[in-house]
Order: structure tokens, then C-alpha cells, then sequence
């Protein structure tokens, strides 16, 4: 049997992966590269960097689909992908370690006022703003996953009053949490700044538009580091205008590379980051996709395994 590495990636991508891969590839089976790949009834196993639509239900016997991203809305977004593959996202401890950086850092350029200093600083301003400290500044994380509890736990330790909101109630947590619809609004009641880091899901598409910036404080911030396609752009630049919110930051778009023409590029009050908050390192990521393959020939629990009808 083979394993199939299928992706849009560039060559030099598809290149380091392929070298991360092939020291954990068990002895006597190959891995193929989906352009190069000579007998797709011989895949089993697809190691999956957003493939194009339609590719994985051209390998027949395809039982197992490892996602070398952490989000896997894309993959799920495949009509033709086969209902009976199973779909295991990437779980890597090294990239939730970059998103609680990024997280942290995006935090606390808002929290400490960077974009205000930055204006004035453009007209030659010297003037100091009142600073509250982060015990009195309220920061709440949409999604409490692999990604929103590490973050939450790190700004909790840098002193933020920190609340988070997932999907099924918990109670293992010193984090103040909220689940489902009602705990929405207790997550963003008090919230003056909010990182979304929910999964794209058909729930979660458009969460952050104009009613949801209603229930957040005048003035609050934004933080989206999940995706493009969670944000209502028009309804942000509303937002702006009014001031109901008075920053966003932005690490994903609709369509990335965030088109040149797009009002976020020049907007004062949105910084423009290009989808860094964590990005994959097939250093870390290509033994524990393949840990995980290994797994699933066993028919051990798997890291990171999707719900189909979840959707994350
Ligand atoms: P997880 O699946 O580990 O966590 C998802 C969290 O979101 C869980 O807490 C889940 O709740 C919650 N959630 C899902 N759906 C809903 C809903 N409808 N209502 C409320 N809560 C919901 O994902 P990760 O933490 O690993 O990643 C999250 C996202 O971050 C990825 O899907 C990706 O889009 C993005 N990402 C962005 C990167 C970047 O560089 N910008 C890098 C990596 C990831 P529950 O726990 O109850 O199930």
C-alpha cells in the first residue's frame, strides 16, 4: 500500500515535506507524490495540504486523510470527498506555542494601545494615553480548543481577566468558560478585546458581524486569527466607523492573498497580518501526521480526529 501526499503546495513546500515524511514512511511501503502518483488503487492513506476538490475521491481505496493543517474546512468543504474516509486534522504542540505568540502579541499591541501611538507618531504627536494594566482589561477567545486554551492559559498568566467560549459545556477548566448560544453573551459582554479561534464550520461562518460587535463594549478590539470567512468585512468597517469597535486585527481573509484593492489594506484601525498567527513546520508536523497514521493501521485513538458532521 502507499501513502499519498496531495496538496496545493509550492515546490519548495512540497520538497521539505517530502523529506520530514520520509524517515517516518514504514519500511517496505512508498510515498508518492499525488502529481507523480503511478497507482492510485494502491493509496490508502492521504497526507492532505488542501488538496484541490475532487482529488481525494480519484484514489479508490482511500481509508485514512491526515490534514497537515491544523483547520480542515477546506478538506470538509469537498463535495466529493468520500463519506466513509476517516479525517484527522494536525495537532502540533510546536504551532499552538507560535499561536499563543501570535495571540499574545496581537493582545498586547492593542492592549498597550500600539495602533493609537502609531498615529500619533505619523503626526509627530507626543501625547501619553491612559493606560489601564491587564488585571483591569476583560479579553475573551471564541473556541477553546488546541489552539484557544493555550492562549487562554498565557494571557490568564500575563494578568488579562480572561473568559472563553466553546461548543459542549466544561467544567475542567480554571478559565471562566461559557458554551452554546447563551454562553455566547456572557463571553462578549464584558469583552474590550476578543480573539476569534473557532474552526470554519456551517455554525461558525460569519459569526463576527454586526449583531455580535453589538454585544461587545463600545470601543472594543478584535482579534481574528480563525478564519477570513468568520468576519463579515463590511460589517467590521461599519463597526470602525461608528466606533463600536476601535481596532481590528487580522491574520485571515476571504481570499488570501488578501487582494490588493481590498479598504483592509489602508484602513488606520485594521492591521493586516499575512495568515503567520501559526504556520505549519513540517519539522514538528511530519512525525505526528505520521504517529498518527499510525494509529489509525492500528486502530488506536487518533489525534485530532474530525467529526464529519461537526465539522472540526
Ligand atoms: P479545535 O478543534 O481544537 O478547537 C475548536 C474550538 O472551537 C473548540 O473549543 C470547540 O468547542 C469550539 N467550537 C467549534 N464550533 C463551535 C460553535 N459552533 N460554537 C462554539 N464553539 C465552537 O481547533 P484548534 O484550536 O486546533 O483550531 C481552531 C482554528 O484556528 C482552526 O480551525 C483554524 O481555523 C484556526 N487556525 C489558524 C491559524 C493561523 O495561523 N491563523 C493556525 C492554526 C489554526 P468544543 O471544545 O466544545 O468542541
Amino acid at each position: 500500500m502507499s501513502i499519498v501526499l496531495t496538496g496545493e503546495l509550492a515546490a519548495a513546500a512540497y520538497e521539505s515535506w517530502r523529506q520530514h515524511l520520509a524517515p517516518h514512511i514504514p519500511a517496505g511501503e512508498s510515498l508518492e507524490l499525488s502529481g507523480q502518483c503511478r497507482d492510485k488503487n494502491a493509496v490508502e492513506i492521504a497526507l492532505a495540504a488542501n488538496p484541490p476538490w475532487g482529488e481525494l475521491a480519484s484514489y479508490p481505496n482511500l481509508r485514512f486523510v491526515q490534514s497537515l493543517w491544523a483547520g480542515v474546512d477546506r478538506l470538509l468543504g469537498d463535495p466529493t470527498l468520500p463519506k466513509n474516509v476517516t479525517v484527522a486534522r494536525l495537532v502540533d504542540p510546536a504551532m499552538a506555542q507560535s499561536m499563543v505568540e501570535g495571540a499574545i502579541a496581537a493582545t498586547l499591541f492593542v492592549h498597550r494601545q500600539l495602533p493609537a501611538y502609531l498615529r500619533q507618531q505619523h503626526h509627530r504627536t507626543w501625547r501619553q494615553l491612559p493606560q489601564p494594566v491587564a488585571s483591569h482589561r476583560n479579553v475573551s477567545i471564541l473556541g477553546f480548543g488546541q489552539m484557544g486554551q493555550p492562549v487562554a492559559r498565557a494571557l490568564a498568566a500575563l494578568g488579562f481577566r480572561v473568559r472563553a467560549w466553546g461548543q459542549h459545556p466544561r467544567s475542567d477548566t480554571t478559565i471562566v468558560y461559557s458554551s452554546g448560544e447563551p454562553g455566547l453573551q456572557h463571553a462578549l459582554a464584558e469583552a474590550q478585546i476578543l480573539i476569534n479561534l473557532l474552526p470554519l464550520t456551517p455554525a461558525t461562518i460569519g459569526i463576527l458581524n454586526a449583531q455580535l460587535f453589538a454585544q461587545l463594549p463600545k470601543g472594543a478590539a478584535l482579534i481574528n486569527l480563525g478564519r477570513g470567512a468568520h468576519l463579515q468585512d463590511d460589517d467590521l468597517l461599519d463597526a470602525l466607523s461608528s466606533e463600536r469597535l476601535s481596532h481590528a486585527v487580522l491574520d485571515v481573509f476571504h481570499k488570501e492573498p488578501l487582494p490588493g484593492s481590498h479598504p483592509f489594506w489602508i484602513h488606520p484601525q485594521i492591521t493586516v497580518l499575512p495568515h503567520v498567527a501559526a504556520t505549519t513546520d513540517p519539522a514538528t508536523a511530519a512525525p505526528l501526521a505520521m504517529q498518527n497514521v499510525a494509529a489509525f493501521r492500528a486502530g488506536r485513538p487518533l489525534t485530532g480526529l474530525v467529526s464529519r458532521s461537526l465539522g472540526y
